[in-house]
């Protein structure tokens, strides 16, 4: 018989990576607070729950891929949550994107009812997700990652264990970092460019393959030039990262003064209403402050 699979929260992300569960051969049960999203995942095969403590009932393992810590909280530990309905043994892998404090306040939780519990968040965007290519980055037990890395491998080409529950997150936050300072370094040349009278298309093809070039440049420059904003990965989940990672860096008394910079960026451009926009659109922050807008083409 297949191994029964929960999955809990079918959003941009979600949705692909249970989809492909699915079509690997595994028994899904699905939830999500928004029912067409449920309806979607059951026409592909999946079975229908009307909460997470009916997926956890019904499953032995669990992944939730939820917006940010206070969703995780309350969809594994509130009333009506997957701690409830699991059974002892049951392992819960919180794929969402929290804070490391907040994998470690549920993990403890979980082991008083002798459940198990990774966190094990994810970089590659919608297309990783569709096409089961995501870097997964785990926190927890060695036992544990060893009886989920199948499962983790049907959604990912990269699944790798960094350290113990919490490990994942902070994982995740490196590479958030790196990907919000990369997207303003990229703005900000193109609107140079721009500004300069040269073409940044031209820009580009002439610096990808330099020290200069990144899979950043890769992604998001054509983006860029098409003018083209649709998420992709949204402003307001990219700022609740950053949120995390300078509460961790306060915890740890880490001065991360770049982040802190881009952090400030992305609220702004939340008051301009591109909280839904694709993190790309970092580069109108940069347009607007210097009255310029990057095209292709350059004039
Ligand atoms: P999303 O907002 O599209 O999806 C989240 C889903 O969770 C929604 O369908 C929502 O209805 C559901 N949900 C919220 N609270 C719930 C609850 N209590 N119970 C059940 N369902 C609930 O977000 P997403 O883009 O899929 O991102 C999910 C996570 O993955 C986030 O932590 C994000 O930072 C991370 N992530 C996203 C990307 C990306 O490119 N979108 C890339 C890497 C990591």
């Amino acid at each position: 018989m297949a191994e029964q699979i929960g999955f809990i929260g079918l959003g941009i992300m979600g949705k692909p990576m249970a989809r492909n569960l699915v079509k690997a051969g595994y028994e899904l049960t699905v939830y999500d607070i928004v029912g067409e999203a449920v309806e979607e995942l059951a026409i592909a095969g999946a079975k229908a729950a009307s909460s997470s403590q009916e997926v956890a009932a019904a499953t032995g393992k669990v992944i939730t891929m939820l917006p940010d810590s206070a969703d995780s909280e309350r969809a594994i530990l509130g009333p009506g949550g997957v701690l409830e309905g699991a059974r002892p043994g049951a392992i819960i892998i919180d794929m969402s994107s929290i804070a490391p404090s907040m994998s470690q306040k549920i993990a403890a939780e979980c082991s008083k009812k002798s459940v198990e519990f990774l966190d094990a968040p994810v970089s590659g965007g919608e297309p990783g997700a569709i096409n089961a290519a995501l870097a997964i980055m785990v926190g927890g037990k060695q036992e544990v990652f060893d009886q989920c890395s199948d499962l983790l491998k049907i959604m990912g080409s990269n699944v790798v264990l960094t350290g113990d529950v919490g490990a994942g997150n902070i994982t995740k936050l490196a590479n958030q970092i790196i990907v919000a300072a990369n997207i303003e370094a990229l703005s900000e040349a193109l609107v140079l460019a721009q500004k300069g009278g040269v073409d940044p298309e031209r820009v580009i093809n002439a610096i990808r393959g330099g020290l200069a070039g990144s899979a950043v440049m890769e992604a998001k420059g054509p983006m860029m030039l098409e003018r083209n904003f649709r998420a992709g990965f949204r402003i307001r989940l990219h700022r609740k990262d950053l949120r995390n990672v300078l509460q961790t860096a306060e915890e740890l008394n880490v001065p991360l003064p770049v982040t802190a910079l881009v952090q400030q960026m992305l609220g702004s451009l939340v008051n301009d209403g591109d909280q839904d926009a694709d993190h790309s659109a970092i580069l109108h922050f940069l347009e607007k402050l210097a009255h310029v807008e990057v095209k292709k083409g350059g004039q």
